[in-house]
């Protein structure tokens, strides 16, 4: 995800991508084509680039142990400056690029951001969602007080 910032005017530009997640190496834990949006502002000494990007991923969700797919999402701003301003400290938000620097690449922000916004804890938040009986082992031998929860669930359900 580059953008060609040479020649570039004073003013607001916006740009689109739609990228493959196996071009940012994140195809393992998400699916869906990355959309990300970029406004960026550029002014003497810096572009000031807000982006937001969304991506679909299937997740297990804790507490039924199915799979779903939920919509990550995120939005972020990031600096670049040609001032190597001596307070500021280099990030993932603020970029020193060169004079003669024509191209700006943010996939590498753009993965770190989706990778965090992953919540810690999934829920497919379905109404089907709850903790699933332990199956036992050999029906035989099938504990009486599983049986009961078992049938108290079916009544519940009907
Ligand atoms: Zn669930």
């Amino acid at each position: 995800m580059q953008i060609n910032i040479s020649n570039l005017s004073e003013g607001t530009y916006s740009y689109n991508f739609l990228e493959d997640p196996k071009n940012l190496a994140i195809e393992e834990v998400f699916q869906g084509p990355v959309a990300v949006s970029v406004t960026l502002e550029k002014s003497l000494n810096h572009l000031l680039l807000s982006v937001r990007a969304s991506v679909k991923g299937i997740f297990i969700c804790d507490r039924c142990a199915d799979d779903f797919e939920e919509t990550i999402e995120t939005a972020f701003s990031s600096v670049y400056s040609w001032e190597n301003d001596e307070t500021a400290e280099e990030d993932d938000d603020y970029h020193i690029i060169a004079h003669d620097q024509n191209m700006i690449d943010i996939s590498e922000s753009v993965k770190e951001y989706l990778t965090i916004a992953v919540p810690l804890k999934h829920l497919c938040r379905r109404a089907s969602c709850e903790i699933p009986l332990r199956e036992a082992h050999n029906e035989d031998a099938i504990d009486p007080r599983w049986e009961k929860l078992k049938e108290l669930k079916k009544q519940q359900r009907q």
